[in-house]
């Protein structure tokens, strides 16, 4: 499952959270909406810095790790 980190540009804390389609991350700090959605070097798997994880939708491709589990 991808994880997606966000920096609130309200209160510029920084956290990572699990996105679900349709969901909309708030920051949990001040509950803010204002977020710039960084790239997040947790979401790639061991061992292939090349996979698109984290920074696109990523298709159930056995070649990615991020879908296992
Ligand atoms: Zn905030």
């Amino acid at each position: 499952m991808p994880i997606y980190e966000f920096q609130c540009r309200q209160c510029d804390s920084r956290f990572e959270t699990l996105l679900r389609s349709g969901d909309v991350a708030t920051c949990p700090e001040c509950s803010g909406e204002d977020l710039k959605k960084l790239i997040s070097a947790h979401a790639v798997g061991s061992g292939r810095p090349d996979t698109p994880c984290g920074s696109a939708p990523c298709s159930p491709a056995p070649m990615c790790g991020c879908d296992s589990g």
